[in-house]
């Protein structure tokens, strides 16, 4: 086992990581920008050492500020944590290249699932279904012409390094082909200094719904059930439950079995999440995400596994000596995000917290640095705390979030928590019936 471990990352999944280390006994070492000299990281750890100023360019995206500070503390592996460096295979390859040991997946699977040309074409080759859409990058307007023609519109226009839902664009009208091109592709070039994009065809309604998978470095890999993560605004996930309140027990047992055989024959190791879009019965893989989730504590809360934990053992060699048939899948645990935005309008609100009170009780779970007294900085996510419930089926679990919403203080900057208080009265969610437009297009929109 690891002796000591960086955690290159910050908020609530720096803390996550942190707890992790200190139930298996490693030393923990944060790393901080000048913005973070107070985060609750940086407090609890061990040891910090500070990376460099706000802007994460510098700081938490800066290579060889984290490794120099990995050397100079003795660190023996880096945990990137989730966004940032996490899915950089440089990053990982930089990482392997000093003795230090990155948490995560082989370098190959960083590099063949971020560019999402190359995952379809991997998940065509291991049996996983697609959405129809282009064979490969489309470089210029007249392909793009044919391929929409081939497709059918509505079509997607999808940046091939994308992320966070940029670089995409919605092609309704075949006149607005040409800048919907154009504009995805400088987007994309903006964003990640890769213009390549490729064509998909536009779902209407579907929900989105995605398996997690967990492989050891001896071939063992499992799938730990699936989550639903449809309540999104901007191609951003705001609640994600586990189970699905979608899916039949046999649908279930088909996309779950589908996606750990496909990552198995992948020969893929550590965490990954493989996502799918769902609607009128089928599913079409969109992409494999080759980290831990934002969204993990809901499987944790049904599974009883902690997922971090493993993931560091698995780092460190250890064998899944498991059966899939032994994981058992228990009630029912809903996640939502809390940002600090304004609840209407989404525009971020970074200030200070004057006053954090944490609600409590069986089956409810805070992840968040934050506290009384601690300013929220305006350079990064703007999520500050995920407020998990777990209960023995869907209505308890809601029934217990909307208790702890209620308990929950976060003053006095704007958060997301009001909307979440109004989104559990809301009888489509009661009622599991909605799909990834239902926010943004029934919801906020009749507000
Ligand atoms: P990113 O990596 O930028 O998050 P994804 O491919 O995972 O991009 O897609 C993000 C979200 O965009 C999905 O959850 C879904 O809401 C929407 N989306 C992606 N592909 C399609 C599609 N073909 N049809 C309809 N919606 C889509």
């Amino acid at each position: 086992m690891f002796s000591k471990i960086l955690i290159a990352n910050r908020g609530d999944i720096a803390l996550r990581i942190l707890r992790a280390c200190k139930e298996l006994e490693i030393k923990t070492v944060a790393v901080h920008s000048t913005a973070d000299n107070e985060a609750m990281h940086v407090r609890l750890a061990d040891e910090s050492v500070c990376i460099g100023p706000p802007h994460s360019s510098k700081s938490y995206l800066n290579i060889p500020s984290i490794i120099t500070a990995a050397q100079l503390v003795g660190a023996d592996a880096i945990h990137p944590g989730v966004g940032f460096l996490s899915e950089n295979s440089s990053f990982a390859e930089i990482v392997q290249a000093h003795n230090i040991k990155f948490i995560g997946p082989k370098v190959q699977h960083l590099k063949d699932m971020g560019d999402k040309i190359k995952a379809k074409e991997i998940a065509k080759k291991i049996g996983l279904p697609l959405v129809p859409g282009s064979k490969g990058i489309v470089k210029d307007i007249e392909t793009a012409k044919k391929e929409v023609q081939k497709i059918g519109l509505p079509v997607l226009i999808k940046a091939s390094a994308g992320g966070g839902g940029k670089g995409m664009k919605i092609v309704q009208n075949e006149n607005d082909i040409k800048n919907a091109f154009l504009s995805a592709k400088n987007e994309a070039r903006a964003a990640f200094g890769n213009d390549d994009v490729y064509i998909e065809k536009y779902l209407s309604n579907p929900r989105h719904i995605e398996v997690q998978i967990i492989g050891d470095s001896f071939g063992n890999v499992f799938h730990l059930g699936e989550r639903e993560c449809s309540i999104q605004r901007n191609h951003q996930k705001l609640i994600e439950e586990a189970p699905s309140a979608a899916l039949t027990n046999d649908e279930r047992e088909y996309i779950c079995n589908l996606s750990s055989q496909a990552a198995k024959v992948m020969g893929y190791e550590s965490l990954g999440t493989i996502e799918y879009l769902y609607e009128n019965g089928k599913f079409y893989f969109i992409e494999m995400n080759t980290r831990l989730q934002v969204e993990h504590p809901i499987t944790e809360a049904i599974t009883g596994i902690d997922i971090v934990k493993e993931q560091i053992k698995i780092a460190s060699n250890y064998e899944l000596k498991w059966k899939q048939k032994d994981i058992k899948f228990t009630g029912h645990s809903i996640e939502c995000r809390i940002n600090a935005e304004n609840p209407k309008t989404f525009m971020p609100s970074p200030g200070k917290i004057e006053q954090f009170h944490s609600p409590g009780g069986l089956g409810i779970r805070i992840d968040s640095g934050i506290y009384s007294g601690y300013n929220i900085p305006p350079y990064y996510d703007s999520l500050i705390a995920k407020l998990i419930a777990h209960g023995k089926n869907r209505e308890e679990c809601i029934l217990k979030l909307k208790q702890a919403i209620k308990e929950m203080v976060i003053e006095p900057i704007p958060s997301t928590l009001e909307l979440h208080q109004n989104l559990l009265e809301n009888p489509d969610i009661i009622n599991g019936d909605f799909d990834i437009k239902w926010l943004e297009q029934i919801y906020l929109n009749g507000k």
